[in-house]
């Protein structure tokens, strides 16, 4: 496996924030051996002792939250789109192909959120959602809370009919913001914008949000894609974890 299998943001990997992540594309997502609500333990790109967990996504707004250490035989057979976990040696993981992987770390805190939205959930408030409950269970002020939004259909790929941008105009107030219109009903999305301020609306300070701006839809070479591909053929897996031996 090359390091180009994974992306990697600045704002997660300096020295200080002892934090891992990774944002998987098409090459690392082959062969991880990552089954749907079953720990699994040192798979590709992270310590071998280290756990990954990922879980069937519904593309709702409910939240996981792992506040105890895992066993082996630990099943997790709900429908979750957001991980969260304070506990070192566990990597949260979420699975995409258009939709948008979000990753959340609080340095001050020491919690981690892995957040999977499409334009569903993310309509549904399942960021301000998430941000809330770092607060309320884990004391996490938004304003030091680190985000990092991953690849996915972008602006420039991503069309969406009436039936979404209504749905849409209902949620959030400022949709103009994040839609290029088209003229014949359809519109462009700018989904990972739409996250961006849902995030900022709620306190999280712009210089700590980062974006990956790829769009899954453009690079081939690079990412699965529902849209381009007209199927799911597979996933790209995105992860974040406190490591092990810390404090
Ligand atoms: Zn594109």
């Amino acid at each position: 496996m090359t390091s180009a299998s994974v992306i990697t943001v600045p704002a997660f990997a300096d020295a200080e924030s002892q934090v891992r992540h990774f944002f998987g594309t098409r090459r690392h997502a082959m062969d991880l051996g990552l089954e749907v609500g079953v720990p699994r333990r040192g798979i590709a790109g992270t310590a071998s002792s280290s756990w990954t967990l990922s879980v069937k996504q519904v593309h709702g707004t409910e939240a996981l939250v792992v506040d105890r250490a895992l066993a082996p035989t630990d099943r997790f057979l709900g429908g979750w789109d957001a991980l969260v976990t304070d506990q070192p040696g566990i990597m949260v993981a979420v699975r995409t192909a258009d939709c948008v992987p979000i990753l959340m770390y609080d340095p001050k805190r020491r919690v981690v959120a892995a957040v999977h939205a499409g334009w569903r959930g993310a309509v549904a408030g399942i960021i301000p959602k998430t941000l809330a409950l770092l607060e309320s269970r884990f004391g996490s002020r938004p304003e030091q809370v680190r985000i990092s939004i991953g690849p996915s259909a972008g602006v420039c790929c991503y069309e969406v009919d009436e039936p979404v941008l209504d749905r849409l105009c209902q949620g959030f107030s400022d949709w103009n913001k994040v839609v290029s219109p088209r003229g014949d009903g359809k519109a462009h999305l700018d989904l990972k914008a739409l996250v961006k301020a849902q995030a900022q609306a709620l306190g999280t300070a712009p210089k700590s949000i980062t974006t990956v701006n790829l769009c899954t839809i453009c690079h081939e070479d690079l990412f699965f894609s529902y849209r381009r591909e007209r199927k799911v053929n597979d996933t790209m897996v995105s992860a974040i974890g406190l490591p092990m031996g810390r404090g």
